[in-house]
């Protein structure tokens, strides 16, 4: 079978990732990536081999300028390849939707876009078989991969009555001084509830779920605090036992001296994970509790990194690759050593 051919269009926080990830995968190949500007993330393109186009043909003399050689434009490069993953700013990838659909190539957007944009938002556990043979789809956000990670398997084991989440989320991404430093905690948005529940119910919509969200002057990941009133009577051990064996969720805990996200980012150095990428939720073992009948936990959502196993897989549905969703979970997991 040939390898369906990937173009990616945008190559910051989030394309440069999911270009390593498709790179890794035996089905996959990226055709080409597409960026703004000549800035060092072109180089590190060109460095990894990657074809590199600029968006449009005007942008083009810049790069010649700076030494860098493209390809083409965006343009030409989607008449190459056979789905484009939009990982360009927030609603900056709507304003593609006409040229993607004009060149009859599919389109995976990220979590900055609204869910109406594809008309079907994706999350590897919840909807794989939905999204099998689709043209267009959106990635959730990272928090919102993460909610989907711990509450589908809930509700579907003991089944979810009511689900209320604390997000605590970082200010910025870590190689991004835009947001600036900032010395305060935010409250973000201030209306409540926060639109992480509807989000999440665009995957689910049956779910109850209500979201409150902070931002803290933090940027290496963000922090759940979770409180789900289950149908079913459990025991802290049988939630254990339920995502023990999903490798998608990663089991930290205080004993092993892991009290903080900073020990966490020290873990997936030490992994030797690239970009020191945690694609898991990292779920604190020692904090799921049972108390007053309800179920409590911890976890924390490496922002830059979650999302990228679940493009992976929504780019093998969307492609037809593989009609197992289990057996791509467990394909784009091997490759890009998840769950090790
Ligand atoms: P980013 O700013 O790091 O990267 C965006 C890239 O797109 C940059 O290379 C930029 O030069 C390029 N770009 C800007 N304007 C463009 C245009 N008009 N045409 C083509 N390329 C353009 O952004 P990001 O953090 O990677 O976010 C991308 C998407 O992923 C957004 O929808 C975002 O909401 C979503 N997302 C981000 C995170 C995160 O924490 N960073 C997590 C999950 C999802």
């Amino acid at each position: 079978m040939s390898k369906a051919k990937i173009a990616i269009n945008g190559y910051g926080t989030i394309g440069k990732r999911v270009g390593d990830a498709v790179s890794a995968q035996d089905d996959m190949e990226i055709v080409g990536v597409v960026k703004t500007r000549p800035s060092f993330e072109a180089k590190l393109a060109v460095d990894r081999s990657f074809d590199l186009y600029a968006s449009t043909s005007d942008k083009i003399e810049a790069f010649s300028k700076a030494g860098i050689e493209v390809s083409g434009t965006l343009d030409e490069l989607l008449g190459k390849a056979d789905l484009v993953v939009d990982c360009t700013p927030g609603k900056v990838g709507a304003t593609y939707k006409d040229l993607y659909v004009k060149h009859g190539v599919k389109a995976i957007w990220q979590g900055g876009e609204d869910h109406e944009l594809a008309g079907f938002s994706f999350n590897s556990e919840a909807n794989y078989d939905d999204a099998i043979g689709r043209d267009l789809t959106r990635v959730v956000s990272c928090n919102t991969t993460g909610l989907t990670r711990a509450l589908y398997p809930l509700d579907k084991e003991f089944g979810v009555k009511k689900s209320r989440v604390t997000l605590m989320r970082r200010g910025a991404d870590p190689g991004n001084i835009k947001s600036g430093p900032i010395n305060a905690i935010v409250p973000n948005p201030i209306s409540l509830p926060s639109h992480h529940g509807p989000d999440l119910n665009s995957i689910l919509p049956h779910l109850e779920i209500a979201t409150v969200a902070v931002k803290l002057s933090t940027t290496i990941m963000h922090f759940h605090a979770l409180n789900v009133e289950l149908e079913k009577d459990f025991e802290p051990q049988d939630i254990i036992d339920l995502y023990a064996g999903r490798p998608r969720i990663r089991f930290v805990s205080g004993e092993d001296n892991i009290n903080s996200t900073a020990e966490v980012m020290e873990l997936a150095r030490d992994l030797g994970r690239s970009r020191s990428d945690m694609f898991e939720n990292v779920m604190w073992k020692d904090s799921i509790s049972k108390y007053h009948g309800e179920l409590y936990f911890f976890q924390a959502i490496h922002q830059e990194s979650d999302v990228v196993p679940e493009n992976v897989d929504a780019i093998r549905a969307m492609c037809e690759l593989e009609s197992d969703g289990a057996k791509s979970i467990a394909s784009t997991n091997k490759a890009m050593g998840i769950g090790i």
